[in-house]
């Protein structure tokens, strides 16, 4: 294995999630439905209400790779591709901590040409 300082990357990781599930409930405290508003606001509600929708779909979908890659820490798994298992590029991890795959999957990925749950 390689020489990855994974209590500093579980760190990084934890500090990460935290941020990401504050941005989540910031988001969720700033949408409020219970009023009626004119047809205008109502667009323009509906127009950022998707925008957070979609940037909240992003974060969830990065909140769980962040919570599998602690995982794999934990299950010492941590570092290796989940798809064809080889070590995953150092520095691509200390770009990417919580990536799943190394970089030939991450193309087929990309491409279309690999399946991700
Ligand atoms: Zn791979």
């Amino acid at each position: 294995m390689t020489e990855l300082n994974l209590d500093q990357i579980k760190d990084r990781l934890i500090a990460e999630r935290e941020n990401l599930l504050n941005k989540l409930k910031e988001n969720d405290l700033s949408i409020d439905d219970s009023e009626t508003p004119d047809p205008v606001d109502l667009a323009v509600r509906n127009y950022s209400k998707n925008v957070m929708l979609a940037v909240s779909e992003n974060e969830s979908r990065q909140l769980l790779l962040i919570n599998e890659a602690i995982e794999r820490i934990d299950n010492e798994e941590y570092g290796s591709c989940q798809n064809c298992e080889n070590p995953i590029n150092p520095k691509r991890l200390d770009a990417i901590p919580w990536a799943r795959y190394c970089l030939n999957c991450q193309e087929l990925v990309e491409q279309g040409l690999l399946e991700e749950d």
